[in-house]
């Protein structure tokens, strides 16, 4: 290419671009003294070189202006309204969206606010001012509290139609600057299809957190591989198979902790959750002179590895490595791991 032609196109460019700007910041002036004059109210609206666009809100529906050739409109009315739930399908793990209760939603443009009820549940509306939704070029986001409910989050995603999806009170949401993180926290019973006999009881009400993040059209675009529970990651892989019953000893393990004791005079190991007490320590006796134990805590009791001093051939089940203590046969144990 020439220089020559390269610098009529840069011209070129330059001349499209500042007519662009020019055409845009004129028809934003009119369209929104336009709607301005009509009374319309005005969620949103952005002008700037990367954007242009104007949210509010007709008699029954949302309207988004891109000051393309015409408007999109968004129906209000009766919505079907979806959920994410983090659950175990024939035995696999899966993050997936649920049909909820259809909601209708109604606006009254005079008083200024919108009022969603919910289907098949009697009273269970509420009324929110035009002012109070939070809006953007992707969605409008509200929070939806009847009957002193704990408030769900309400996030209507101005796709191709309205998808309307509703967050639980316990959801983390976390609007970030490229998509929404979403924690989800439910009760072992959405995880766990057979509960194994045994589970401790706490296991039941223990919340069990999963990460997904959305992008702004409300689609998962990544997801966590893992299930958090009481500081043990579970890898989603891990459900439905054995590999499970590991990660539920290790849980168990930490829900009812015990601790190896070894006592530095008589090189007694006890296995207790608290320190046990002094007592009469057999230690001196031989020599005539009574003393107490003296214990040391050595490891949390566990049950992911088998711990034997090579010396007096003490064995421990731990999840972690025991630390140094008094062995009857050297100054310390010397710990090797047997599984
Ligand atoms: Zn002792
Ligand atoms: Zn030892």
């Amino acid at each position: 290419m020439t220089r020559k032609l390269i610098l009529f196109i840069m011209a070129l460019c330059m001349t499209m671009m500042t007519s662009c700007k020019k055409d845009y910041n004129a028809l934003f002036g009119e369209h929104m003294a336009e709607l301005n004059k009509e009374g319309k109210f005005i969620l949103c609206q952005k002008n700037d070189s990367a954007e242009h666009y104007i949210v509010y809100m007709d008699v029954d529906k949302i309207m988004v202006d891109t000051l393309g050739d015409s408007p999109k409109e968004y129906p209000l009315g009766k919505l079907n309204v979806h959920e994410y739930k983090a659950t175990i399908q024939e035995g696999k793990f899966c993050l997936k969206s649920f049909e909820a209760p259809s909601f209708t939603i109604k606006i009254d443009t005079l008083k200024k606010e919108m009022t969603v009820s919910v289907e098949g549940q009697e009273g269970w509306f509420v009324t929110t001012k035009f002012s109070d939704i939070k809006a953007n070029r992707d969605y409008l986001t509200f929070g939806f509290d009847a009957f002193n409910e704990d408030t769900r989050s309400v996030y209507l995603f101005l796709n191709e139609k309205l998808d309307v999806y509703v967050f639980e009170p316990y959801d983390g949401i976390e609007e970030k600057e490229k998509g929404i993180n979403l924690s989800i926290f439910r009760p072992c019973t959405e995880f766990w299809n057979t509960i194994p006999t045994g589970t401790p009881e706490e296991l039941y009400t223990e919340n069990w957190k999963y990460d997904a993040k959305l992008d702004f059209h409300g689609n998962i675009i990544s997801k966590s591989d893992h299930v958090t529970v009481y500081g043990t990651d579970i890898p989603t892989s891990a459900f439905g198979t054995s590999e499970i019953n590991r990660y539920y000893s290790k849980i168990t393990d930490e829900m009812n902790p015990y601790y190896y004791w070894n006592c530095q005079n008589c090189y007694k190991v006890v296995k207790s959750e608290s320190k046990p007490e002094s007592g009469f320590c057999e230690s001196n006796f031989i020599s005539g002179h009574w003393t107490v134990h003296s214990w040391v805590r050595l490891c949390k009791a566990g049950s992911l590895h088998t711990y034997q001093c090579q010396n007096c051939g003490i064995q421990l089940q731990t999840n972690d490595v025991p630390k140094m203590g008094a062995c009857r046969y050297g100054a310390n144990h010397v710990w090797n791991q047997l599984q």
